[in-house]
């Protein structure tokens, strides 16, 4: 029998309600896990790069990494800050695959200007999106060339729209195996 696995949703800075409610949703609903919002912790002001003024995704990953986050088996931190991978411009969210924490940043989520300060449903459906599939990265999923996949790269707004919020039948079968076997090693 499977152990259930249980996601714990930490909003990170200034977050609106709303947003990390919605992730637990969209977690429960589309991916059939347990999820639940974690107490709010503060900004990453560690992260910041003062060039870029925007927040570097690798000391956050491994701030959370290194908390114990009792009773749950992953994480996924919502930002409202713009975060960034050095080879990157900015990220929508990032995980590292098989991990324990992925991130997701509200701040790109909206068409122009971006900026943390609106929250409508594209947003919301956007944010959801992102973390679902930085959640399935955690459970070792790669990147999917198949059309239309939730794992399928976006670059682009337009790109992360036309993503479902499901996955294509070899991506749902490479997760159910990854909850059936938590823990196994990376191939
Ligand atoms: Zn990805
Ligand atoms: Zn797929």
């Amino acid at each position: 029998m499977n152990t259930p696995q249980s996601i714990g949703v930490v909003p990170i800075g200034d977050i609106p309600d709303m947003a990390p409610r919605v992730i637990v949703a969209h977690i429960s609903a589309c991916l059939n896990l347990e999820a639940t919002v974690l107490k709010p912790i503060g900004t990453p002001s560690y992260a910041l790069d003062r060039q870029r003024l925007q927040f570097d995704v690798g000391p956050i990953l491994q701030n959370l990494e290194s908390k114990p986050f009792k009773g749950v088996d992953k994480i996924i931190g919502v930002l409202s800050v713009d975060i960034f991978l050095p080879v990157f411009t900015h990220v929508f969210g990032e995980a590292r695959q098989g991990g324990r924490v992925g991130l997701v940043s509200l701040f790109r989520l909206k068409k122009e200007p971006p900026g943390p300060d609106r929250l409508s449903p594209d947003v919301l459906q956007r944010a959801a999106k992102v973390a679902l599939h930085e959640l399935c990265h955690l459970y070792d999923l790669a990147h999917c060339e198949n059309n239309p996949c939730l794992m399928h790269f976006s670059g682009s707004l337009e790109d992360l729209d036309q993503t479902p919020f499901n996955l294509c039948r070899y991506c749902t079968r490479f997760f159910k195996d990854a909850l059936a076997l938590p823990g196994r090693p990376l191939l």
